[in-house]
């Protein structure tokens, strides 16, 4: 017998329409989820454990911290095997990932959800909550790091997005395609992740703004960011990560003031790489003194940075940290 937790947060998932509005919201607890369940699991114990209740899109990263050091803590526990943790889908990607970086456990973390909500007659919930089951209580699914299991695919937090607004298979892992799949009754692992990434810390700096740039932005957010309190930026920058005019100039006083700027590609693939001159071109906003992220998107980026500013170790031990995390050399 496996012994799971079932730990719920809100989200479509356990969500429905409002008695007398026309809102959906987050009403639905763990029981009542578990209650709706068609698959019987046999085999698996299911321990429900009520964590919150909010749309995803109302989490911060507080409150992501929260949950998943509350996950380190139930696994802990010798009587439970891994945990499904249920959630919506707008941030789930950004949860995960924040577990992943966070727990400590090689027991299975799997985060899944749901595309159309509890009161929905086709609703999607039931089956993804039950593949999520058959995930957490597999042997092979232990040290792959938190997953999201969502319409049969096991996706690894670091890779995983958000891609389709409705779609019930809304989540991708565009470069490097799923881990594995569920059949039925069977969990197919086809590749563990590599090179993931434990971090020690006991609380996070959240303040850590990403802006996304597009043809001809103005660098004035920059200012505007640091001066609300921002403790990191990260710019969602073009391609190999090159940004408009007066980026580097803006980016170095910041710099030098001990924040630091992350360059994430805009990209949905491949990697950033200081190549071109002119402006605010790669290599300028290297002279600037930015990190470049790698193949890391901005929202994990941003994680990332939350947690590693969490060490409070000064500049040159975060670049070292985080330039480890993303394989990313500065030339
Ligand atoms: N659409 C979202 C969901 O799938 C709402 C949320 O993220 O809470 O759950």
């Amino acid at each position: 017998m496996s012994r799971i937790r079932l730990i719920t947060t809100g989200g479509t998932i356990a969500s429905s329409r409002k008695a007398g509005s026309d809102r959906v919201v987050a009403n639905i607890s763990g029981a009542e989820l578990k209650a709706r369940l068609h698959d019987p699991l046999d085999g698996i114990e299911i321990e429900i454990d009520d964590f919150s209740s909010v749309g995803s899109f109302a989490f911060d990263l507080p409150l992501a911290f929260s949950l998943a050091r509350h996950i380190n803590s139930v696994l802990a526990k010798e009587d439970c095997d891994g945990v499904v943790v249920t959630h919506g889908t707008d941030t789930m990607e950004e949860s995960c990932y924040m577990a992943d970086l966070i727990v400590n456990s090689d027991k299975p973390v799997v985060f899944t959800g749901a595309q159309r909500h509890a009161g929905d007659a086709d609703t999607d919930g039931p089956r993804n909550i039950a593949e999520a089951m058959r995930v957490a209580a597999a042997p092979q699914a232990r040290g792959i790091g938190a997953v999201i299991v969502f319409e049969q695919d096991i996706h690894a937090a670091r890779d995983v997005t958000k891609a389709h607004t409705s779609r019930v298979d809304t989540f991708r892992s565009n470069s490097y395609g799923k881990l594995g799949e569920v059949d039925g009754e069977n969990v197919f692992i086809y590749r563990r992740p590599t090179g993931r990434f434990h971090a020690d810390v006991t609380r996070i700096v959240p303040e850590v703004e990403l802006m996304k740039l597009a043809m001809g932005s103005s660098p004035a957010f920059l200012d505007f960011a640091v001066g609300q309190g921002a403790r990191a930026i990260v710019i969602e920058a073009f391609g190999r990560g090159n940004a408009p005019n007066g980026f580097a100039e803006a980016i170095a006083p910041i710099v030098a003031k001990g924040i630091p700027v992350i360059v994430a590609s805009r990209c949905q693939e491949g990697r950033t790489r200081p190549i071109y001159g002119g402006g605010s071109g790669g290599k300028d906003l290297a002279d600037a003194g930015v990190i470049f992220s790698g193949d890391l998107s901005g929202l994990k980026a941003r994680i990332l940075a939350a947690v590693l500013l969490g060490k409070n170790a000064g500049m040159d031990a975060f670049r070292r940290d985080f330039e480890k995390v993303t394989c990313t050399p500065t030339s």
